[in-house]
C-alpha cells in the first residue's frame, strides 16, 4: 500500500469509526419515582382492600411512566403520565379526589421542571382545568411565563383547547367528610394553623420525579393543596424551588407535606443545591433537609430525589408515604409506611 492509499484507508477508518459513535451515543439509564403524599397513615385505619387499591394504583402509575422511558420518550413525557394516572383517581389529593376548600369547592396547584435547562411552568388555584399537570407544562412550553393563577390560568387553558370540567366533576364523598371534620375541629387563630390535626386531613398530593435515556431529569407535582384552605392559600406544589425543582447537574425533587414549611424552607431547590455544592449524594441531602432541618422546624413531609444516574431516594419523616419507584435495574418497589417498603 502506498502512502497516499494508507493515508485515505486510515482517514475512512476514523470517519467510521467517529460516524459510528455519533449514530448510536451512549444512553443513560433511565429510572422513575412517584409519590402520592405523605402523612398519618395509619395501618389500623387502612383495610386491606383500601391497602390494594393504593398499591394497584401507584404500580401503574410507575409503570406508565417507566414504559415511555422505555421507549426513549423523555422523563417529562414519563412523569406527566404518572401524575395523570393519579390525578384522575379518586385515592390522591390531585385532580379528581382533590381536597375541599372551607368553602366546599376545589383549587388546583401544579408545576413541573425540565433539568436541562431549567425551564419550568406552574399553575395555582384553577378550579375548572381536568389535568393541572398538563396545564404546567403548557406554560412552560407554550407561554412565556413560569407561573400563572386563577382564572388566568384557565383563560390560558382555553386559548390552547385544554380540556375543562366543572369544579363539582372534583368532588368525592370521602374529601367531603374529611371537609365536615377539618371544619369542626378548625380555630382560625394562629396557634391552629399548627395544629397536628389538621395535617390528617390532607395527604394525597401526586408528584414523579425521572431520568431518561438522554440523561434529563424531570419533576412534577399536582395537588388539591391543604383541607378547608382558605382565601386563596397557595401551598408549596406549585411554587419553583419548593415542591418541584430540576437541574441535570445536581438531581430532581417532588415534595408532599406542610407546604408553608415547604416554601419557607424551600426544599426542593436546597436538596439540589446541596448536592451541587457539598458534592453529596441526593440521598444524603435528602436525608439531611428532611430529618435535619425540616423536622425541627415543626415541618411534616417527604420527597422523592432521583439523580442523572438514576439513584433513587425517598425520605419522609411523617407515619408514611404512598411511593413507588422503579430503578435503572428495572426493579419496581411499591411503599406505604415507614417501616415497610
Ligand atoms: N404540599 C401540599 C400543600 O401544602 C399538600 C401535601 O403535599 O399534602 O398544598
Amino acid at each position: 500500500m502506498n502512502n497516499k492509499r494508507l493515508l485515505s484507508t486510515l482517514i475512512c477508518m476514523w470517519f467510521v469509526a467517529f460516524n459510528g459513535k455519533s449514530e448510536t451515543p451512549a444512553q443513560s439509564p433511565f429510572a422513575i419515582a412517584i409519590h402520592g403524599g405523605a402523612g398519618t397513615i395509619n395501618r389500623a385505619s387502612m383495610s386491606a382492600e383500601k391497602e390494594q387499591l393504593y398499591r394497584a394504583k401507584l404500580e401503574q402509575a410507575v409503570k406508565a411512566g417507566h414504559a415511555l422511558l422505555a421507549q426513549g420518550a423523555s422523563s417529562m413525557d414519563a412523569v406527566i403520565a404518572a401524575v395523570q394516572i393519579m390525578e384522575q383517581s379518586e385515592l390522591f389529593n390531585a385532580g379528581k379526589g382533590a381536597v375541599y376548600t372551607y368553602e366546599g369547592e376545589h383549587e388546583l396547584d401544579a408545576s413541573i421542571m425540565w433539568g436541562k435547562d431549567r425551564q419550568a411552568g406552574a399553575v395555582a388555584g384553577v378550579k375548572t382545568i381536568k389535568s393541572p399537570i398538563a396545564l404546567a407544562r403548557a406554560v412552560m412550553e407554550q407561554s412565556d411565563h413560569v407561573m400563572l393563577s386563577g382564572k388566568g390560568a384557565e383563560d390560558f387553558a382555553d386559548t390552547l383547547g385544554l380540556e375543562k370540567v366543572e369544579n363539582q366533576y372534583f368532588d368525592t364523598p370521602a374529601r367531603f367528610e374529611q371537609l365536615q371534620d377539618a371544619r369542626k375541629t378548625l380555630k382560625l387563630d394562629k396557634t391552629a394553623q399548627a395544629d397536628p390535626l389538621r395535617l390528617d386531613y390532607k395527604f394525597g398530593t401526586v408528584g414523579a420525579v425521572a431520568v431518561d435515556k438522554d440523561g434529563n431529569l424531570a419533576a412534577a407535582t399536582s395537588t388539591g393543596g391543604m383541607t378547608a384552605k382558605r382565601w386563596g392559600r397557595i401551598g408549596d406544589s406549585p411554587v419553583i424551588g419548593s415542591g418541584t425543582f430540576a437541574d441535570n447537574r445536581s438531581c430532581a425533587v417532588s415534595a408532599t407535606g406542610h407546604g408553608e414549611y415547604f416554601i419557607r424552607y424551600n426544599v426542593a431547590a436546597d436538596i439540589c443545591a446541596r448536592v451541587a455544592y457539598q458534592n453529596i449524594s441526593a440521598e444524603e441531602a435528602a436525608n439531611e433537609v428532611i430529618h435535619q432541618v425540616l423536622k425541627p422546624a415543626g415541618g411534616t413531609g417527604g420527597v422523592i430525589v432521583i439523580d442523572s444516574k438514576g439513584n433513587i431516594s425517598q425520605p419522609f419523616n411523617t407515619q408514611g408515604m404512598y411511593r413507588a419507584s422503579i430503578d435503572t435495574a428495572g426493579q419496581l418497589e411499591v411503599g406505604i409506611y415507614g417501616t415497610q417498603k
